[in-house]
């Protein structure tokens, strides 16, 4: 059988279910693997690595561009945020995507749609904190992920480690949900001083992006306290603390936590999560690392 997307033909955009529905039945049919890679756009190097895992593990590669509004709060960055989709086109079709999935807010939102996904216990905490209602946020990203889902119906979809709360609720919601769909963590993607790409850096100025390369350092001094024996959460936040007072950064939350279920960690051991969420200029940055041993 002729491939349906052979490599090099160029990216296909569509807009609508039935577009997407009628590009992917012949590689259904055909059994041909399928990949997920949804994003909000505004594309950089760490979404290009997931479209490339994609590329690399099957035979065809959707992403999604979709800046999903069920996922911001009211004042949040919904309207400023980055959009340029011939730009993206670009990059997805060189990182070898086959099929960009462009909704209108309509398509996935149309008139009377009431149904929210929500998974619990996980978006209690770090960025789902109730005082920032961050369930709200969450209950917009597993609801939109469960239509793309729905829609594509991949065999795998892909996710970065960047926003690693977001990856354990998804892990989460597909075991809970039986949804028929692996799903893929890939790891952060940064600029040569440590910064997480993100496309909200974008709204630093240059003086708060030199400020926002000490996340990065503070991950690395916890990571070196831990490489020389230091277990106790203590003096390991303590080490995470001082370069980003030393940049004038107040994190939002500075956190040791289970890498497998956030659970509050006393002591490093087994695979812990060190996670910092920070605003610096009008951009909210967030990161993580992995301290201890990372097989629990
Ligand atoms: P977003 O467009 O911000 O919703 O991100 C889409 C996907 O790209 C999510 O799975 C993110 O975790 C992932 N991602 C964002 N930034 C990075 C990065 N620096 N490295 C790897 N993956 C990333």
């Amino acid at each position: 059988m002729a491939p349906c997307f052979p490599r090099g033909a160029g990216v296909r955009t569509v807009r609508t279910v039935s577009e997407l529905r009628a590009a992917l039945g012949e590689p259904q049919r055909g059994g041909r693997s399928i990949g997920l890679v949804p994003t909000m756009g505004a594309l950089h190097e760490g979404h290009l690595s997931l479209v490339r895992q994609s590329a690399s593990d099957c035979e065809v590669t959707v992403m999604s561009l979709f800046v999903n509004p069920a996922q911001f709060a009211a004042g949040e960055d919904l309207d400023a945020y980055p959009r340029d989709e011939a730009r993206d086109a670009r990059l997805a079709d060189g990182a070898g995507a086959s099929l960009l999935f462009a909704p209108a807010p309509e398509t996935v939102y149309p008139p009377g749609f009431d149904t929210k996904v929500e998974v619990g216990g996980l978006t209690d905490v770090l960025c789902g904190d109730p005082a920032r209602r961050g369930r709200e946020h969450f209950r917009g990203v597993t609801t939109v992920v469960t239509k793309l889902l729905n829609m594509v119906q991949p065999e795998v979809a892909y996710f970065g480690q960047k926003d690693a709360q977001q990856a354990l609720v998804i892990r989460k919601l597909i075991t809970d949900l039986d949804i028929p769909v692996r799903i893929e963590v890939c790891p952060t993607v940064r600029e040569p001083d440590g910064l997480a790409l993100s496309s909200r850096n974008a709204y630093l100025r240059p003086d708060e992006r030199v400020s926002a390369a000490a996340i990065n350092r503070a991950l690395a001094a916890a990571e070196r306290t831990v490489a020389a024996g230091e277990r106790d959460s203590a003096p390991v936040l303590a080490a995470a603390r001082e370069p980003l007072a030393a940049a004038g950064v107040e994190p939002e939350y500075l956190e040791l936590r289970s890498a497998t279920d956030l659970s509050p960690v006393e002591r490093v051991n087994g695979s812990t999560l060190l996670a910092v969420a920070a605003r610096v200029g009008s951009a909210r940055l967030i990161d993580n690392t992995i301290l201890g041993d990372p097989t629990p």
